[in-house]
Order: structure tokens, then C-alpha cells, then sequence
């Protein structure tokens, strides 16, 4: 039997004034699943994402381990569990690692324990090396980390990540995504956005192909990565 359903999108429908930046999606994240969304630039995976936050208005039904998320602020749907990891990152450039950190731990209205601080240097041994450094001094994948790890501070249910890969060089995308795994492997559900189909279907067992606002392909990740339609446009051929 397949886990139940901790996220169900029905029919999302999220403008910017008169353009419609989503067109009807329809998602389901099982607890537990690693979900990926493909989809080209503008197709409308940030959107989703903020849409899914309460960031931006949406029409259409949310649900969240079978509660209704439409009605809640952002606030409310961090509080159970939801957490974003956005896509430029949002640090403090100016803040050490370890405050970034802590501040993590705020944003769900928790205290900073020691033992979820000492669970991310655990996990980010190069971030408990710059935990004093300014975090707008780290590479970009130590920014990742960091902005992974700051999400964690708030012991997400649902971790939203969106292009988690942008801009890192290949070696450093594969460390990054096997973290992702390891997260999937204690327990933390995925909802990965990305523009790279290849890496990101590779961790995955769902994937949705994003096209201008609305879902084109979606199957088991395994499948989708020899789907030729996929190949072609995503797949890099
Ligand atoms: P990218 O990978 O470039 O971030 P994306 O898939 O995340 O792309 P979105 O950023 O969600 O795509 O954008 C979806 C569509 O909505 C695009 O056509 C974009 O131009 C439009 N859009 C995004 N933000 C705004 C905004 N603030 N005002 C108006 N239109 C917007």
C-alpha cells in the first residue's frame, strides 16, 4: 500500500494581475516521497512554491495532512511544518552561519536547542568550520548548505526546495542531493523544484513536468528519466 497523502494540490490556480502564472495544477506528495517538478525557466515552479507557502493568493484546494491550508497565513503553515528553502537563498549576507542558523529556529516560534544546532553542524561539518564566518562570505554550495540547514532549525514535516541546484557546479548538486536522500531517510517529505531533470529525477520516486502553469508529464521519477518527450527538451538530449 502506498503511504498516505501529506500534501494534495487540486486544480491551483495563482496570477500576477491579469497573467495567470498557474493554470490548474494538480499534486500529490505521499508522506515520506522525495516529488519532483521539472520545469523550464517561467514555467512556473517559484510560483508554486510560494503559492503552496501562502505567499502568493491561489484558487483551488490545498490539503495538508487532510487540513484545508487555503485559509492559513504563511505563519500558520510554518507552525505545522511546512518550510521553504528558496530559491536565491534568502540569507543573512551579513550575519555569522551560526546566527543564520538560529534564526532558523525563530522563524517556527522554537528556541534554538543546542541538540537540532548540533544535529546540522553534524550534518554540515563544513558549516560548524565557518560557523563564526559571514554567511554572504561562503561558497555557493556552503550557502545551500546553510540555507538547508537554517530549514532544518525548524524541524520541517514538508520541506519545499526550490532549485536547490542553481548556479553549483556538478560535484557540489550531487552532495546536495544526496542530503536531500538522507533527509527522505529520517522521515522529512520532499516537494523539489528544479531545472535539473536528470539529478533531481535521479532521488525521486514521483516526478511532474511543469509547462507554462500547467502539468504535462508526471509518472514514477524512474520512468520519466527514459521518457523520450523528456529526454529531448530536459534531459539535455
Ligand atoms: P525560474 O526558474 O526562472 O524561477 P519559474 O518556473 O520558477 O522560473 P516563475 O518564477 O514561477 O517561474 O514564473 C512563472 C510566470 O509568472 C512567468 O511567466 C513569470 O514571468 C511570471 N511572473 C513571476 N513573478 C511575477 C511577478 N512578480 N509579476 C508578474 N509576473 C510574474
Amino acid at each position: 500500500a502506498s503511504p498516505p497523502l501529506l500534501l494534495d494540490v487540486r486544480d491551483l490556480h495563482t496570477r500576477y494581475g491579469r497573467v495567470e502564472a498557474l493554470s490548474g495544477v494538480s499534486l500529490q506528495v505521499p508522506q515520506g516521497h522525495i516529488v519532483s517538478v521539472i520545469g523550464a525557466n517561467g514555467a512556473g515552479k517559484t510560483t508554486l512554491m510560494n503559492s503552496l507557502m501562502g505567499v502568493l493568493p491561489s484558487r483551488g484546494s490545498v490539503q495538508y495532512a487532510g487540513e484545508a491550508l487555503q485559509p492559513l497565513p504563511l505563519e500558520a503553515r510554518v507552525a505545522r511544518g511546512i518550510c521553504l528553502v528558496p530559491e536565491r537563498r534568502d540569507l543573512f549576507g551579513s550575519m555569522t552561519v551560526h546566527d543564520n542558523l538560529t534564526l532558523g529556529a525563530y522563524a517556527r516560534r522554537r528556541q534554538p536547542w543546542k541538540g537540532d544546532l548540533d544535529g546540522v553542524y553534524g550534518r554540515f561539518p563544513r558549516l560548524l568550520e565557518r560557523r563564526t564566518q559571514l554567511a554572504g562570505t561562503l561558497s555557493g554550495g556552503e550557502q545551500q548548505m546553510l540555507a538547508i540547514g537554517r530549514a532544518l532549525m525548524g524541524k520541517p514535516k514538508l520541506l519545499l526546495l526550490d532549485e536547490p541546484s542553481l548556479g553549483l557546479a556538478p560535484l557540489i548538486v550531487r552532495d546536495i542531493l544526496q542530503i536531500v536522500r538522507q533527509l527522505r531517510s529520517e522521515g522529512v517529505t520532499i516537494l523539489l523544484v528544479e531545472q535539473n531533470a536528470r539529478a533531481s529525477l535521479a532521488i525521486s520516486d514521483w516526478g511532474y513536468v511543469l509547462e507554462t502553469g500547467q502539468v504535462g508529464l508526471s509518472g514514477p521519477a524512474a520512468e520519466l528519466a527514459v521518457n523520450p518527450e523528456l529526454t529531448a527538451s530536459y534531459l539535455g538530449g
